[in-house]
């Protein structure tokens, strides 16, 4: 039998009871966390969000209540009364071990089943099995830290705004594309039959128009949404600090922020000071091969293109550059070490990797032969390599992004040993500011030159003339945020003139109608005098995962997804009701698998549902011509309509071989 709630009152929560509470009555309420059975004495931890107290239930003294506790099963949610008395040995684990509640009466308010994984900091459950028991997962003191701590950097950040002088507006969620470079999530509108709402990638245009607007200094923390590949550190929908102001200088944007980061890093317990530092794109790459470089140690790169004689590049066949640093104390590398190093070298995009071994007894490397000993101990000048180190150089496969590739490589080798060598120290919080960012980039795919940003940023004034004669060169007014060689944010100085607009859409490749259709309505605000302005947005799951010292994001978000987009939790997504997709005139067109049957013919599979990854069956088609081939259904829902079609070789006509 359950017991209700009815009136009785919470007077503590279960971990602020302290050793000056002892002689008080209290009444807690929270989940049992375990429970022991010692006879007589019956103990519950008993837990909430504040931490465990251990209440004891003592047969002689309180029997009632001692045979309600027998009944309590671990999860089950209970009130207690009691009163407060010291411990005669204190439990220096635990914040409230200086006291126990003796419980002078037990209300069992609820069951639960038995739950998939302990409720304790240690688990080892997958974190598949976490996401989808959220519910149960979020008892854990270590989501409960974070997430009070996502909430108290919020709402710093929205003081900090407020105080100077932002003011926070709302902007849709249901509108239209915004160009941030992603794919749109697109939501039907029923009312108006075959039209789409976009869910925005982020408020963009809206904040822009704000300052149209002439609202001067804006700010939001707000949802985007982008359709991208995923990767660990993205999720489809994220949380920014979205930032706009007028008549800005790029200090201005910058001195706001730094105020913001400053702040949010004290709530967290850090102290940082500004202002931040500030690098050059160009520097970035050639310097950390990154355009998030990880400030908190050294071993940067240097450029050693030419302690490689012109018969040395040939034979090791280097088109481009050659980027090298100096891993201090790997000069002890045993054999094993130094082969894994070309191999993650290669793996991220190397061609070739070289040695240089600065050691007590000389300088020695794999490529003194064919560079010669002065170009080997020039090589090793060049890194600053001292006694102990070990010079890695390496060339890159393909010079697609020009002289950059080779310290692209470079970089990434540099996090990886700087890792394995200890020499990052994570005590640090080392902010930068990026600049001078190339305002184009070259798409492969497209075969065109895009935004390295979004369309709105803004264009160094020197660069104008060259949008359309040398885009390469232009430089934007853009810049990045980077905490620990993570990207927190990126922003920029607007182009504010509709001039000028038009003219990066034209050099971007949009004709005139793509341009009235996707922005006129923007392009049109932009002729009602508009004032210079500018801002940024910080990604504040990042910030907050940073600042909790976790290595995902999916740790500071309640209800995260899984990299592949899903919410394993509520099932999302999902599919709907048949009636729904009537309301919104949309059909759902099968999936079609085409393979080749050993007939020499092919085989069609339409499936309303495909379960990825799903190993299930419901079994194979044959094949009408010559009953020895089959096709097995791999991957396919039972639950939804799926049919099978094969042609024959030489024939036009596909013919329906199963069905369900
Ligand atoms: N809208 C940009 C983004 O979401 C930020 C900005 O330029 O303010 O990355």
């Amino acid at each position: 039998m359950l017991d209700f709630l009815g009136n009785l009152k919470r007077t503590h929560y279960c971990g602020a009871l302290r050793a000056s509470d002892a002689g008080r009555d209290a009444t807690v309420m929270g989940w049992v966390h375990r429970r022991r059975d010692l006879g007589n004495l019956l103990f519950l931890d008993v837990r909430d969000r504040s931490g465990i107290v251990q209440v004891v239930f003592n047969k002689e003294t309180q029997p009632e209540a001692h045979a309600k506790a027998e009944q309590a099963r671990s999860e089950s949610v209970v009130a207690v009364e009691g009163t407060v008395t010291r411990r005669e040995k204190a439990n220096p684990e635990l914040a409230t071990g200086e006291i126990d509640l003796m419980a002078t009466k037990l209300h069992i308010l609820n069951n639960a089943k038995t739950p998939p994984f302990p409720i304790e900091d240690e688990i080892s459950a997958s974190e598949e099995t976490r996401l989808r028991y959220r519910y149960l997962d979020l008892r854990r003191p270590r989501p409960h830290r974070n997430l009070a701590l996502r909430h108290k950097i919020l709402l710093e950040m929205r003081k900090v705004m407020d105080e100077m002088g932002f003011i926070e507006v709302e902007t849709p969620m249901l509108t239209r594309s915004t160009p941030e470079g992603a794919r749109d999530y697109l939501v039907p509108s029923r009312v108006h039959h075959g039209k789409f709402y976009a869910l925005p990638q982020s408020p963009q245009i809206f904040k822009q128009i704000l300052m149209i607007g002439g609202l001067d200094r804006y700010f939001q923390i707000v949802k985007c949404f982008r359709d991208e590949d995923l990767r660990a550190d993205r999720q489809p929908e994220f949380t920014q600090l979205d930032v706009e102001m007028s008549f800005p200088r790029q200090e201005d944007i910058f001195s706001v922020i730094e105020n913001v980061m400053v702040r949010a890093c004290a709530v967290a317990g850090i102290e940082v000071h500004a202002p931040f530092p500030h690098m050059l794109y160009k520097d970035a790459i050639r310097k950390y091969g990154s355009d998030k470089p990880d400030m908190r140690f050294g071993m940067e790169l240097h450029e050693v293109t030419d302690c490689f004689p012109a018969e040395a590049r040939q034979k090791l066949q280097i088109g481009g550059s050659v980027f090298a640093l100096a891993a201090p104390g790997a000069a002890s590398y045993s054999r094993k070490q130094l082969d894994e190093v070309p191999e993650k070298a290669k793996g991220l995009g190397a061609r070739g990797v070289y040695f240089v071994k600065v050691a007590a007894e000389g300088i020695t490397s794999t490529v003194e032969k064919l560079i010669g000993a002065e170009n080997v101990k020039k090589l090793a000048e060049a890194c600053g390599a001292k006694t102990g180190d070990l010079v890695v150089a390496v060339s890159a496969k393909e010079e697609i992004k020009g002289a950059e590739a080779a310290a692209l490589v470079a970089g990434q080798l540099r996090l990886q040993l700087g890792e394995a060598l200890g020499q990052i120290d994570k005590t640090q919080w080392k902010f930068l500011w990026l600049t001078g960012f190339p305002l184009f980039e070259w798409s492969e795919t497209d075969k065109t030159w895009v935004s390295a940003q979004h369309p709105f940023t803004g264009i160094v004034d020197e660069d104008l003339e060259k949008l359309e004669t040398a885009p390469w060169e232009v430089r934007s007014k853009g810049y990045d945020l980077v905490l620990n060689g993570v990207e927190l944010g990126s922003g920029s100085i607007r182009i504010h003139r509709q001039d000028i607009q038009e003219r990066l859409f034209k050099a971007l490749g949009l004709t005139e109608e793509q341009l009235r259709r996707r922005f006129g309505f923007f392009l049109d605000a932009l002729t009602y005098g508009t004032p210079p302005h500018g801002g940024i947005a910080l990604g504040l799951d990042r910030v907050t995962m940073l600042l909790a010292g976790e290595k995902s994001i999916r740790e500071v978000i309640a209800f995260a997804k899984t990299t592949a987009a899903v919410d394993l939790m509520a099932e999302s997504p999902s599919e709907v009701d048949p009636s729904q997709l009537d309301d919104l005139g949309i059909s759902v067109k099968p999936y079609v698998l085409q393979s080749e049957c050993g007939c020499g013919g092919r085989w069609r599979v339409f499936s309303e549902r495909m379960s990825q990854g799903a190993q299930q069956s419901p079994g194979a088609a044959t094949c009408p011509e010559s009953p020895q081939y089959f096709l097995p259904l791999v991957g396919i829902s039972n639950e939804g309509r799926w049919w099978v079609e094969h042609l024959d070789a030489g024939s036009r006509d596909w013919k329906r071989v199963l069905e369900r």
